[in-house]
């Protein structure tokens, strides 16, 4: 096919967009492990589960079996609104690079929250709403998925309590404002409304806060309040699941060419985008249909993937949610506070870490200012202002059609852009004004966060 035949940006009618959602597990042979109870360190029950997590979802969090699951109605018309993302090709990227390779990217960023949380906001708020429930509560780092979640609960009238981790709530005004808008209540975390801020709060007077104490906030809010409870934006096996809408429609946009990606690459945070664009070309390579390079990229300063280890681990600072086997830093590390760029995750999701371990997947880790001078280029190309996230995944893409330059070979790269970087203005000006820097953690830092995860009979790492 000749180049111009492919267009820049091939979109799918509403007619073909998928209507379900598809389930990895389903064909891999290794399945990830079954989540723990935090106490006994016994498999956890679905009775245990549903205390915390919606019905239909803990449903869709223990289902190995089904490969595809169809997406509800009420979520599809939501989807129409923002969906299909479309599909593009990376033509202006392409010459400036002056490479053989052909640059794909699927943008996510097409919706006021500004990434593909979205996708998952929706359904979780659906099921909420379909259990009857009255509210649910969450977390939020660097602002997004609380976003999200406010705007899916806003169009299905439900009450949304965000935690926002406290350093992001005052370096980011404006996220915590657009979430207030949608009309979601936002704590500043750790906060004396629970006993697991408070507790945080004497042990570290004055700290801005991480993911994790987030979470055990939300999950203790959630557990207490009748009516309510608690939704997360990435990590859990439902996530993903949302999330493959991604890879399905970018796969079906592709088959429409007779485009076939040779590699397709991912940031990779808790793992939610990076899973949910792979799913359906893992699937192909799990059932030895076709082969595909994937590639997670995630930060030099919260390297999960590179340099954590394999083993059960908290999801939470508080040790309040279910363990989850999974490549971890420990649930009590902590990235330096020079890191700006997000993904900032002790932990990885336990579908993409099986993968990973068993072989499928690779995984780099790439530093900030890197990171952010991808970003640019990207800007100055493209045209899109891409979130700090998503330039992990540019930059691995860049470099890979740098070395097909050197080789000569026309490789077909598939990457993820999930979002824009509208609310990230802070980094962008230190990067801009060349006082950002980087920080790779030591040996020693990232010995102690592995030290902290539970030793218990069967945890062998
Ligand atoms: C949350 C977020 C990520 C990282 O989360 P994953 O679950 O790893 O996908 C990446 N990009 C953007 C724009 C995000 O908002």
């Amino acid at each position: 096919m000749k180049k111009n035949e492919i267009p820049y940006k091939i979109y799918l009618s509403e007619e073909e967009m998928p209507r379900s959602w598809y389930n990895v597990r389903a064909d891999m042979k290794n399945k990830p492990a079954p989540l723990l109870n935090p106490q006994t360190f016994k498999p956890i029950t679905e009775e245990e589960l549903e205390r915390v997590f919606c019905k239909d979802l803990v449903q869709q969090e223990l289902n190995e079996t089904d490969r595809h699951i169809p997406i509800p109605q009420e979520i599809l018309d939501f989807y129409k609104m923002y969906r299909p993302a479309p599909l593009t090709r990376a033509y202006c990227l392409e010459k400036k690079l002056q490479t053989p390779a052909k640059i794909y990217y699927k943008f996510e960023g097409n919706n006021t929250s500004g990434s593909h949380k979205l996708n998952s906001a929706i359904a979780q708020a659906y099921y909420a709403k379909k259990q009857g429930l009255k509210g649910v509560t969450t977390e939020t780092g660097a602002g997004q998925w609380g976003t999200a979640l406010a705007m899916a609960c806003a169009y299905l009238d439900l009450d949304c309590i965000v935690y926002q981790v406290k350093c992001s709530y005052e370096q980011k005004p404006f996220r915590r404002e657009v979430i207030r808008t949608y009309g979601a209540q936002v704590i500043p975390s750790p906060s004396d409304t629970t006993s697991v801020g408070r507790k945080i709060l004497q042990e570290f007077p004055g700290t801005g806060g991480s993911l994790g104490c987030a979470i055990s906030e939300a999950v203790e809010t959630a557990v207490s309040r009748e009516g309510y409870r608690y939704v997360l934006g990435s990590v859990l096996s439902q996530v993903l699941l949302h999330q493959s809408i991604i890879g399905l429609e970018a796969k079906l946009a592709m088959d429409k060419y007779n485009i076939v990606p040779d590699i397709i690459i991912g940031c990779a945070g808790g793992g939610s985008n990076l899973g949910g664009l792979i799913s359906p070309f893992m699937g192909e390579k799990l059932r030895g249909e076709r082969d595909y390079r994937f590639i997670a990229v995630e930060p030099a300063s919260c390297p999960s993937l590179t340099r954590g280890v394999f083993a059960y681990d908290y999801c939470d600072t508080g040790k309040v949610c279910p363990l989850q086997k999974m490549y971890t830093l420990g649930s009590g590390f902590m990235p330096s506070a020079n890191h700006a760029g997000g993904l900032r995750y002790h932990g990885m999701s336990a579908i993409l870490s099986q993968l990973y371990h068993d072989g499928y997947m690779e995984a780099r880790s790439v530093e900030q200012t890197e990171v952010f001078q991808a970003a640019q280029l990207f800007a100055r190309t493209e045209g899109t202002l891409p979130a700090p996230e998503s330039s992990h995944a540019i930059k691995a893409a860049i470099d890979e059609a740098l070395r097909c330059k050197e080789t000569g070979e026309e490789k077909t790269i598939l990457f993820g852009l999930t979002g824009t970087g509208y609310f990230d203005m802070k980094a962008y000006e230190s990067f801009n004004n060349g006082t950002m820097t980087d920080y790779i953690p030591t040996d020693e830092e990232i010995k102690k966060g592995t030290d902290g995860i539970p030793r218990f009979e069967g945890n062998n790492f």
